[in-house]
């Protein structure tokens, strides 16, 4: 799958990237990030989550007792839109259904977290507000494959790094996510 995402010509993030993204950690996870696209410093790397943001976010995984290597991190579209733009909805649609709902199907994880809003938006309608479900873990069926996961909605880390009442949160959401694996794990 990395290989066939590394040489995609789908759409025309390609014309634009330095690198394709797909993303990196174990195939077997039992947690799933997903952030929105790669940046500047993903685009030059081939890497998810290694630039500023990135370095918070492995700070975050890091402080609970996680490793890099165990968990799976990936984006919605795995090439950086221009000048690091909104991915449009037309990206978005071909990339995730050649892609992500692959990778999440193959990695079969308990709990997908989910950072930022347009990540979010992938798994529930626009009527959620994120100030309302962050941090809570909520079942979801996926249609595709009628397995059920674990959506848990949480704060971009790019949003929280300067913003220290949004970094707070975060860092909480992020304090539960332990045992809140342990405790779904057993329910599945
Ligand atoms: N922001 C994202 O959403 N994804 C990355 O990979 C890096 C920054």
């Amino acid at each position: 799958m990395a290989e066939k995402i590394k040489k995609c010509g789908e759409c025309r993030l390609c014309e634009t990237r330095t690198n394709a993204v797909p993303g990196e950690g174990s195939a077997s996870a039992k947690i799933v990030f997903i952030g929105e696209g790669p940046g500047k410093e993903e685009d030059l790397q081939g890497r998810p989550f290694v630039g500023a943001a990135g370095k918070f976010l492995t700070q975050m995984i890091e402080s609970v007792g996680l490793k890099r290597e165990d968990i799976f991190i990936t984006n919605i579209v795995k090439c950086r839109p221009p000048e690091n733009r909104d991915p449009e909805d037309d990206e978005v649609k071909t990339c995730t259904e050649l892609y992500l709902w692959k990778q999440i199907e193959l990695i079969n994880p308990v709990l997908i977290a989910t950072l930022g809003i347009h990540s979010m938006y992938r798994f529930l309608p626009q009527t959620f507000k994120i100030s309302d479900v962050h941090g809570k873990p909520k079942k979801i069926e996926n249609k595709r494959s009628g397995k059920s996961f674990n959506l848990l909605p949480l704060y971009h880390p790019a949003a929280a790094l300067y913003n220290g009442g949004l970094r707070e949160t975060l860092e909480k959401d992020f304090k539960r996510i332990p045992s809140m694996l342990k405790k779904l794990e057993k329910e599945s």
